[in-house]
């Protein structure tokens, strides 16, 4: 998936799963933890190695790797866990191949299409079309919600949005031809502008006011 779809399904999850468990959740750290396994794209482009849907696309590492917060935060920390989880497990899963879903246990890589289910590439009409709904139902939520205000407002983990906008949708724009298809440009630059507004309220208000 592209960082829209992540991004969407991700806050869909969190959102639907926190008002299960009644807890109000961060959306910044939302959107973060739906797009941090690609990190692994950054450290292909810097080290030259083949790194993309390796360790960082592991359910058991995703897992381990909250252990301490599931310990402190109990099922406050489970919609944070869905978002990061869900990269893989409900996007790359089925979406463009195979990914290392059990590191450190095994390094086979693993894929839906070997359980039966057809191989859906990334630039597929099926999942632009997927990822395009899904930010349409994100963004009818926040509206719904009014989550989209907290946007506007300057909370410090606002700040947390420099990640999406550094490694994932701005390098989306710097590169051409585009990256995604056209259907998504304006989700991308509409998350893109979201963010950098939200950055710029918290840097204006809290720290050069
Ligand atoms: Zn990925």
């Amino acid at each position: 998936m592209f960082a829209v779809g992540h991004m969407a399904l991700a806050y869909l999850l969190a959102k639907s799963s926190g008002k299960i468990l009644k807890i109000t959740i961060n959306i910044p750290l939302v959107f973060v933890l739906s797009i941090i396994p690609d990190i692994d794209l950054i450290f292909e482009v810097l080290f030259s190695i083949q790194l993309h849907r390796g360790p960082t696309h592991s359910l058991i590492f995703a897992f381990l790797l909250f252990i301490p917060f599931f310990i402190f935060f109990k099922k406050k920390a489970l919609p944070y866990f869905f978002s990061l989880a869900s990269h893989s497990i409900l996007a790359d899963f089925f979406i463009g191949g195979q990914l290392q879903l059990l590191w450190p246990l095994s390094t086979r890589e693993l894929g839906a299409s070997q359980f039966g289910i057809p191989l859906v590439m990334i630039n597929d009409p099926l999942n632009v079309a997927l990822e395009f709904l899904l930010f349409i139902g994100a963004i009818l939520v926040m509206l719904k919600t009014r989550d989209i205000l907290k946007f506007l407002r300057s909370n410090l983990s606002n700040l947390l949005l420099i990640i999406p906008i550094s490694t994932v949708l701005l390098p989306t724009f710097t590169s051409y031809p585009l990256q995604v298809p056209a259907i998504l440009v304006l989700p991308h630059l509409f998350f893109l502008i979201l963010f950098i507004i939200a950055g710029l309220i918290v840097v204006f208000k809290r720290i050069l006011l």
